[in-house]
């Protein structure tokens, strides 16, 4: 009987043990990225299956919003666009400000860029106010926070005066060459292959969820909350029930974006700058002068996914 005791107090605190990850599902470029699909249907249809899927696994999400998309060339809300954002809303999801049209920071003067947050939160903002909710979180296009010091310093201060907290990102990838393949595929009418990008396509995420879980074991002798990015794609409205799946089959919870940045991994400094977009993980331990061996054995994107994307 004692033995039996012990197993099952063993069984217990391994589950638990195991239930302890956390991920934050982050979604960018809304209210759709829709590869030339400027349909009604379309972009309805597929917000609808995006969030259905969410709801399903309990995720409490938070799209970001390009607010460009959501105008026609006379500068009129398209209600269409609108209409899609104010569903994220419905269902308890969170939005926050992408800039107006997926500016560059790398590549556009900082008045310029700081203009086109001001201008890509109009929207968002009166429908956050309709379900009492406040604009908090700003996610930088390309992850782009600054080459500099002075720039990234600059930013963050904008940004702070402008009551926005930065929407880091750990798990990063690359979802939208799969989806562009995707969705060119679907195009041509290739279900089968649309099929085998699909499932690559989770077979990829679970190598990057690996690979970080290594890297932040790693930085931090321990899993920390992860926040993951992904965008609002076909792809993404046809799998999200796989990938919250996958998430599941390896032991995470979801999690509100505030929850997973109370952890205090987010802390941790950054002072090493550059041109690139990459994991904030990464930015940690370059900035802890991590090198080569650290960032090995990143999963790549298989090359006929790469190829069918072009
Ligand atoms: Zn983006």
């Amino acid at each position: 009987m004692k033995i039996i005791k012990v197993l099952i107090l063993l069984f217990i605190s391994n589950y638990a043990f195991s239930q302890t990850k956390k991920v934050c599902f982050t979604i960018d470029d809304l209210p759709v990225v829709n590869y030339g699909n400027n349909g009604q249907d379309f972009h309805l249809k597929l917000t609808e299956k995006l969030l259905t899927g969410l709801n399903q696994k309990g995720i409490k999400a938070i799209g970001f919003v390009n607010e460009g998309k959501m105008y026609d060339k006379d500068g009129e809300i398209i209600p269409f666009q609108k209409e899609c954002l104010e569903m994220w809303l419905k269902v308890g999801m969170d939005l926050g400000n992408h800039t107006l049209r997926h500016h560059d920071f790398n590549n556009t003067d900082f008045n310029l860029y700081t203009s086109q947050i001001i201008s890509g939160e109009k929207q968002t903002k009166m429908l956050l106010n309709k379900y009492r909710k406040d604009l908090k979180f700003f996610r930088h296009p390309f992850l782009h926070v600054g080459a500099t010091k002075e720039r990234a310093d600059s930013l963050a201060i904008f940004l702070e005066n402008n009551k926005y907290t930065v929407a880091p990102v750990t798990i990063d990838n690359e979802d939208y060459i799969f989806a562009s393949a995707y969705a060119k595929t679907l195009n041509k009418g290739d279900l089968d292959l649309a099929k085998k990008i699909g499932e690559e396509y989770i077979k990829y995420m679970e190598a990057k969820v690996l690979f970080y879980e290594k890297q932040s074991d790693a930085m931090f002798g321990r899993q920390i909350a992860q926040t993951l990015l992904i965008h609002a794609s076909q792809l993404n409205a046809d799998y999200i029930i796989k990938l919250a799946e996958m998430f599941e089959k390896n032991g995470y919870e979801f999690v509100g974006l505030e929850t997973a940045l109370s952890d205090k991994a987010y802390e941790t400094p950054i002072t090493k700058f550059g041109r690139y977009g990459i994991s904030w993980i990464d930015r940690w331990a370059l900035s802890q002068g991590k090198k080569g061996d650290f960032f090995k054995g990143d999963p790549e994107t298989p090359n006929f996914v790469v190829d069918l994307s072009k």
